[in-house]
């Protein structure tokens, strides 16, 4: 029997008033039910608002370092459950057991990091014209802040937000995907476990459609971040915007890697494979364009094509594989309509593009790494984020060709250059219109100390992670202060 999962609302694990659940399916292996999960609707959300309401004033007066305390509990606490947490999050969302223990780890990572931030929340102190008078910035927190995250770092991305939003002294809503909310789950557990007062942190489950405008319109709510499409992440600017909230959007990528004549190409090939494959493509910061100097096109999609037939699709659980499924089957055909569309638009299919059937594939969404050659920028494909294992490779006649090629889409998040030309790579990193730049490096991999966030259509507001994280969950005030005696 599968196991039912509650919400947690003012401390306590509670089903929702709807009665109503939903189920969390491995997409390895569609007969695993993960859970059951509570399918709330607007007056969960409306008692989770009311439980952060009230846990509010409480939090915020308490010193940051103490605050910062709990978060290095829950990261002991769910440390001590890495491999199940690990377990749990490639049953629910299909990413192999490596990667999702790499992602707990990440989480927990994050944890310390913000509790460390506790002990600094640094402000400037700034010198006064007037004598005897002292000037300082101090953050305050902004209240009761809403989390909405996505299926594809379903612990990663939880903690990046609530981390911050926690230590900086606001309380939390936090909506997790419908598709992996156990992962989150799991963290609310650890902080919970931590001791954290009833009603810091709210976790209600249920789908976007039924309860996102009972979040993003609660006359309490005062900064909504979210990760997801750009689809429903312009959705809720419209909203939370009109009602002049903070908003803090992280969405889709078309991110490119560009190959210079000069490259090495055994290390292009392994950074491209790694890049546009691996957590099954469905990384924000997944490669999607390879853009390759026309001189030195044909030898490195010959390895290319060598490296990715090597690749084993399967389930995550087991050892030795190195791709999982497609989240579900809606994704999965979300890829497989694109490998149609770049075939009839004239894209040349160099390995995979089927879905994998027989024996156990056929338990769950599985589909071959996939490679389209001589790609144009009017092509689908080059354009439209597909969030599947798919690379569409390009010719670029010179580095200026390249160039041209790697801005012109409406994206912005991460990009790569494999060169070891420095003057190229410098002209890269000056001119590249994304918001994380690696050199001789993937596309995706980022670090949680560092500041993440894209630019055009991928991004909108303050940087998440890294020092900068605290800007958006805190409201600088400005303080001058004359010594009178
Ligand atoms: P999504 O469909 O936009 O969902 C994201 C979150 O929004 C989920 O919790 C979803 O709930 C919720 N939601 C859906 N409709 C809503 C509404 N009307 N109001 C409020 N919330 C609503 O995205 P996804 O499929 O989970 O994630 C894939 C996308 O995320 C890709 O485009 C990827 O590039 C992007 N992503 C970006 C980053 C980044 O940092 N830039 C990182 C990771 C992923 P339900 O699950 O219940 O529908």
């Amino acid at each position: 029997m599968s196991s039912q999962y509650l919400n947690f609302i003012g401390g306590a694990w509670v089903p929702s008033r709807t009665q109503r659940t939903f189920q969390n399916i491995n997409p390895a292996n569609t007969d695993d039910i993960v859970g059951s999960f509570q399918a709330s609707g607007p007056d969960d959300v409306a008692a989770a608002f009311a439980a952060a309401e009230r846990a509010r004033d409480g939090w915020a007066a308490l010193p940051a370092p103490r605050r910062g305390e709990y978060l290095f509990k829950a990261a002991e606490i769910l440390e001590s459950q890495l491999a199940s947490a690990a377990a749990d999050m490639t049953r629910e969302e299909g990413k192999t057991l490596p990667e999702a223990t790499g992602e707990v780890k990440r989480a927990i990572n994050i944890l310390r990091y913000f509790g460390g931030e506790g002990s600094r929340m640094f402000s400037y102190q700034i010198p006064s014209e007037r004598e005897h008078v002292f000037c300082f910035t101090m953050r305050k927190p902004l209240g009761v802040v809403a989390l909405i995250t996505p299926w594809n770092f379903p612990s990663a991305i939880p903690a990046w937000k609530l981390a911050p939003a926690l230590v900086a002294g606001n309380t939390v809503v936090l909506k997790p995907a419908s598709l992996a909310p156990l992962s989150a789950l799991r963290l609310v557990e650890a902080l919970d476990k931590a001791g954290l007062p009833p009603g810091v942190v709210n976790y209600v489950t249920g789908g976007g459609g039924a309860i996102g405008d009972a979040i993003v319109e609660h006359p309490a709510l005062k900064a909504v971040s979210f990760t997801g499409s750009c689809a429903v992440g312009n959705q809720l600017y419209d909203k939370a915007t009109r009602r002049r909230l903070r908003v803090q959007l992280e969405m889709g990528g078309k991110n490119p890697t560009i190959v210079l004549a000069d490259a090495n190409l055994d290390v292009a090939a392994a950074t491209l494979v790694n890049a546009a494959f691996f957590s099954t493509g469905q990384k924000c910061t997944a490669c999607s364009r390879g853009i390759v100097e026309r001189s030195v096109y044909e030898p490195l999609v010959e390895k290319l094509i060598a490296k990715t037939r090597a690749l084993k699709v399967g389930n995550g659980l087991e050892a030795g594989i190195d791709i999982g499924p497609a989240v579900d089957e809606a994704q999965l055909k979300t890829d497989l309509d694109y490998i149609s569309i770049a075939q009839r638009e004239g894209a040349e299919l160099l390995c995979g593009g089927k879905r994998l059937t027989g024996g156990a594939y056929d338990k769950g969404f599985f589909i071959e790494p996939t490679i389209f050659g001589g790609v144009t920028t009017d092509m689908r494909i080059a354009q439209e984020e597909v969030f599947g294992p798919v690379l569409a490779m390009t010719v670029a006649n010179d580095f200026d060709d390249a160039m041209r090629l790697a801005n012109g889409v409406r994206f912005g998040l991460s990009a790569a250059i494999i060169s070891n030309d420095i003057a190229r790579v410098h002209q890269f990193v000056n001119r590249i219109e994304a918001g994380l730049i690696t050199v001789n490096l993937p596309t995706a991999g980022v670090e949680y100390q560092l500041p993440f966030g894209g630019t055009k259509e991928s991004s909108f507001g303050m940087r998440e992670q890294g020092p900068l994280a605290l800007d958006f969950y805190t409201e600088s005030r400005t303080v001058y202060m004359k010594h009178t005696v």
